[in-house]
């Protein structure tokens, strides 16, 4: 089907829940993908931080057609393999005792936010329920992750809301501790907030939750659906932030594409979850979880990770060289591969301008780009990222200067 055909089809089939860039991208390669017309673009969105292998890595394209040949589902009431390996190498190589599989970060998030309730009503009766979550931040699309998402926009017109709910300032502890009684379960971020535009939590800021939950027994939940996976330069973005979590859920890039979620916990908080009291069909099976033992195996064995490092900080440094150069440029923050960039204009025009330069990147919020390459992305198409950038900005630029008179 043609891309005017596509688009004519989309509008008459598809409930309309998305704005869509004026592409069809048929297929990949590394870190660039092709559209209809076989046109090429560098892919900075990665399908929004989840093919950390790029495209068509050939580790991850081999697990999966293995995998497809032998056994795709099975349901849970069977044992599988690539559940249990990936459980494992997931323990092994994090805090966490226990694994839960489901199949998206709002279903991880669901479960961590279950898990906690459970654990509070079991040791401290059904009073004890609150969650405490950041504003700007995002969890998800399920009606208790979108209450547990500090963001009107993602809440109006649902009401009502879940009970059972509250909402500090990120990074600033004082509301944390306002919030805070007897009823309070958990405490829930994301180690970067990505989807509200690219902040980083403090390292104090999170040393001082870590200690408040610690003496109070409250649970301190990561949502590491966008940082897991090597995203921030280490496996988890808790590893560098000197703070470990009680439940850590991840999702987006787990699996390089396929879709899948997990909620990671201690084994004292785990024990919360008994036979019967949470479950998914779907949730870790055989074809998810050898896609994401695929990509466990590269990140943990190859040089993945420390190429993702590396180009995290030339994209930072070299963002931060925009910031000097170009009036439009107002901010610039994130980790590793997860960087934002706030402008002083419209993002979405900025995003318009790199997509005719054959570069896809991707707004967060009115004014934020965001840029959550591949791991794999190299020091070139780094810098052709940069100059797309360059374009856009000198060009606004001259706008901006156009309306100001
Ligand atoms: C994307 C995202 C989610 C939601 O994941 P879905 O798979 O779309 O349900 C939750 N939390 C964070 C931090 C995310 O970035």
């Amino acid at each position: 089907m043609p891309t005017e055909e596509l688009r004519d089809a989309a509008a008459k089939y598809l409930m309309q829940t998305y704005t869509r860039q004026p592409i069809s991208i048929v297929r990949g390669r590394g870190s660039k993908v092709y559209d209809l017309e076989g046109r090429e673009y560098l892919d900075f969105v990665g399908g929004i931080a989840v093919n950390v292998l790029g495209h068509g890595h050939p580790d991850l394209v081999q697990a999966i057609q293995r995998q497809a040949a032998q056994l795709i589902h099975t349901s849970n009431l069977y044992y599988t393999e690539p559940q249990v390996q990936l459980a494992k190498t997931l323990v092994e190589h994090s805090f966490a005792d226990r694994v839960f599989f489901c199949n998206s970060g709002a279903e991880a998030n669901e479960a961590a936010i279950k898990l906690a309730r459970r654990y509070a009503h079991s040791k401290y009766g059904a009073d004890r329920f609150e969650i405490i979550t950041m504003k700007n931040s995002f969890h998800g699309r399920t009606l208790a992750t979108i209450t547990a998402t500090g963001q009107d926009k993602v809440q109006k017109g649902f009401e009502p809301l879940m009970p059972g709910f509250g909402y500090a300032l990120f990074n600033d502890f004082a509301t944390i501790e306002a919030l805070t009684n007897e009823r309070t379960a958990g405490i829930m971020l994301e180690p970067v907030q990505g989807e509200g535009g690219v902040y980083v939590a403090d390292r104090d800021y999170l040393k001082r939750l870590r200690e408040f939950c610690t003496k109070r027994d409250i649970l301190l939940i990561f949502d590491e659906v966008q940082t897991g996976m090597g995203r921030t330069g280490t496996l988890f973005a808790y590893e560098q932030l000197g703070v470990t979590p009680d439940i850590m859920t991840l999702a987006k890039g787990l699996a390089g594409g396929v879709p899948i979620g997990a909620c990671l916990a201690k084994e004292s908080v785990a024990s919360a979850f008994i036979p019967g009291v949470h479950a998914s069909t779907f949730g870790g099976n055989p074809l998810a979880c050898a896609a994401a033992l695929a990509v466990c195996r590269v990140l943990l064995e190859g040089s993945v990770l420390d190429q993702a490092k590396r180009m995290g900080e030339y994209l930072a440094k070299s963002l931060a060289d925009c910031k000097d150069r170009y009036r439009v440029v107002r901010d610039v923050r994130g980790i590793g591969l997860l960087q934002g960039v706030e402008l002083t204009i419209d993002a979405k025009a900025v995003v318009a301008d790199c997509l005719a330069r054959g570069v896809l990147i991707n707004a967060a919020g009115e004014r934020v780009l965001r840029f959550v390459p591949p791991l794999i992305i190299t020091q070139r198409e780094i810098d052709k990222l940069l100059e797309a950038l360059a374009a856009s900005f000198t060009r606004r630029m001259g706008e901006a200067k156009d309306t100001h008179h």
